[in-house]
């Protein structure tokens, strides 16, 4: 073990132990009986529905030639199948240093495993009367790892809700703001007689969230005041001006003063988010992409970007801050964000932040005392050697005053696909988006709160959906809490081991002057490390990018080799310039020996490495697979520069 780490990481978090099946398969035991035990229980659960209904399926079916001829038929694909799996990308190895994956929490896997024979469908309380709750539940975890109200008797009260993924979540995201922003506009055009309404559409438009979720009180106050027949009629008035009835067409048609709004995001926002501005018919032109500075939201872009918008009155639907980039886990000033918006609503130019925490939510935890709390700043940086940067710190600090988010349990919440979220800080706006507008309704009690939300169904983009995924995400946040001395113990792992990837990085960097020079491009945020690389004496930018691209090809899956022969997986992402703007590009390019006037391509090819394996430092075996990547790396470096000279692609 080299003296070069900081001792902290080479110190065993002995509860790390017990939460995966392990590299190696180490708790295959303790899996196998809570699976065993687990279907027994639910064999005895079907047999005591109607112990008086007799078997019907006798056993002498099995001795039937066709039962027999399905076994083996059956037998035979499965053992294709899982002869076929092996050659799976080894996502469990802390050999893996790929995408966003890695081992799967056991009571995730166990809870998923357990809940599949049963086979819950959350689109609803009748068809999963146990995993629905759960999954409101999980939605309130989450809320209270991000700092929202998450007491189901608050009014204001949180609200979530898991997806398929990150994409899904983030396109509910701006399904919500668009009904938030609209639903004054609509009422505005219905005008019913005694409601205090905003002057002008765009004043309506320009509403803040909590406005809109106060107007929408006042106009179910004022509708349950009528009689049911007027009421039914208002309720269908509104509902013919609203967005959601008329289409952006027709809506925008309707408001000739409003210009249709645009979603504003750094330019390192997933592509998911161009996805949903195509799907929901805003049209990928209404996304407008922002420069950054060292990959992080560019504040003063922002806040020029949102006075042009305020100049042209062109509203702002959202804006985006990414919590932990997707190629370069790079952490946005989420504060930042909140203190523009805050400038620009007094000169009223309103919209919702919302943070694509996709990735990075799960670090929340760091953050989060056990009693719910922000952890100090000193408290937290002192587990660490660099980590969290301030801005970092005041980023996470920032969650709990935004508007929504996006997190990924089946990436830093280490569950099986697909399970995302989406995180509403107040639950009320959850009214404008459901299918069957029911606007009247007066969370008193919890009990009021989770009845709502069993019809899950009204509320979410899918129908029939996964209740055992509900059980999975549940279930492991109630064996881990999401606090930093419960579930934190994961990422702070992941944390520590990029600081000594860093270190590492930089090492290895002065170890191969005479062969390559070697740059880390920017400091890691979190637990993404991302190196580049270029052979001593060369100044092109495209054969920089060859020689890591053959890097890359050694680190890559490929099913044609046995996977045994792989020694490490990493990724590769590219560094566009006009996305790291002129001072790094020029910084880093002259780091590396890379002349930016000779630049014959827009981008660098780096090699990208995601920290999400917990068991990256192996203190028991003196083995550090981060060492031996490096040693590794060296191995292909020094190959590769006893070739030919490389030809650019
Ligand atoms: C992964 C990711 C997404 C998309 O999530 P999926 O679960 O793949 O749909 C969105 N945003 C960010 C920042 C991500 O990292």
């Amino acid at each position: 073990m080299s003296a070069a780490y900081p001792m902290q990481a080479t110190v065993r978090d002995r509860l790390i132990d017990a939460c995966f099946l392990g590299p190696y398969g180490e708790n295959d035991t303790l899996l196998e009986k809570l699976v065993v035990e687990f279907l027994r229980d639910h064999v005895y659960w079907r047999r005591n529905f109607h112990p008086e209904d007799p078997p019907a399926i006798s056993t002498a079916a099995a001795r039937d030639p066709e039962y027999a001829a399905f076994e083996a038929r059956m037998r035979r694909e499965l053992h294709l199948l899982s002869a076929a799996l092996k050659k799976s990308v080894p996502f469990h190895s802390p050999r893996y240093l790929g995408h966003m994956v890695s081992d799967l929490l056991l009571p995730g896997l166990a809870a998923q495993m357990l809940t599949l024979p049963y086979n819950p469908n959350n689109v609803s309380e009748d068809a999963a009367p146990v995993t629905v709750d759960m999954e409101v539940q999980a939605g309130l975890q989450l809320a209270r790892m991000i700092g929202y109200p998450h007491e189901p008797g608050q009014p204001d009260c949180a609200f979530g809700h898991l997806t398929s993924g990150g994409t899904v979540a983030n396109y509910q995201a701006l399904r919500v703001a668009l009904a938030l922003k609209a639903f004054p506009v609509a009422l505005r055009a219905a005008a019913p007689p005694g409601i205090e309404l905003p002057p002008d559409d765009w004043t309506a438009f320009n509403q803040s969230g909590s406005e809109t979720v106060a107007l929408l009180q006042r106009w179910n106050d004022w509708l349950a005041a009528l009689p049911a027949k007027q009421q039914e009629e208002w309720r269908e008035r509104v509902e013919a001006q609203r967005v959601e009835t008329l289409g952006l067409a027709g809506f925008f048609a309707a408001h000739r003063e409003l210009q249709v709004p645009r979603v504003l995001a750094p330019i390192t926002a997933h592509y998911s988010w161009s996805k949903g501005l195509k799907l929901l018919g805003l049209g990928r032109d209404q996304l407008e992409l922002l420069p950054t500075r060292g990959m992080r939201l560019d504040a003063a872009a922002l806040e020029e970007s949102l006075q042009r918008h305020l100049r042209e009155r062109q509203p702002v639907l959202m804006a985006v801050a990414v919590l932990g980039s997707t190629e370069y886990g790079t952490i946005d000033p989420v504060d930042a964000v909140l203190a523009a918006r805050a400038r620009t609503r007094q000169q009223g130019l309103d919209f919702q932040v919302h943070v694509d925490a996709a990735w990075g939510g799960y670090l929340a935890t760091l953050f989060r005392a056990e009693d719910g709390s922000q952890r100090p700043y000193g408290e937290v940086a002192a587990e660490y050697s660099q980590f969290p940067r301030a801005e970092v710190y005041a980023a996470f600090a920032a969650l709990a005053d935004t508007d929504s988010v996006t997190v990924d349990p089946h990436k830093l919440g280490y569950l099986p696909y697909g399970a995302g979220a989406f995180v509403c800080r107040d639950h009320r706006a959850m009214a404008l988006v459901a299918e069957r507008a029911d606007y009247v309704f007066h969370a008193g009690s919890r009990s009021d709160y989770l009845q709502r939300y069993r019809n899950l169904g009204q509320f979410i983009l899918e129908g029939s959906k996964s209740g055992a995924s509900a059980a999975a995400v549940y279930v492991a946040h109630k064996v881990l809490p999401l606090d930093h001395s419960h579930f934190g113990r994961l990422p702070r792992a992941t944390i520590r081991a990029a600081e000594a990837f860093y270190a590492r990085a930089l090492r290895f960097a002065a170890e191969q002057a005479t062969r390559v020079q070697v740059a880390v491009p920017f400091a890691p945020d979190s637990n993404l490390v991302c190196v580049a690389l270029n052979p001593l004496g060369n100044s092109s930018v495209s054969v920089a990018n060859a020689f890591t691209r053959t890097l890359h090809d050694a680190v890559r899956c490929d099913p044609q080799q046995p996977l045994q022969l792989k020694e490490f997986f990493g990724s590769a992402t590219t560094l566009r310039f006009d996305m790291f703007g002129a001072a790094d590009t020029s910084r880093i390019l002259s780091a590396l020996g890379l002349v930016f006037a000779s630049a014959d391509t827009d981008h660098l090819v780096i090699l990208r490495h995601t920290l999400m394996n917990p068991y990256l430092i192996d203190a028991e075996n003196n083995i550090s697979y981060i060492d031996a990547y490096f040693d590794y790396l060296a191995r292909c470096v020094s190959a590769l520069c006893g070739h030919a000279p490389m030809v650019a692609v």
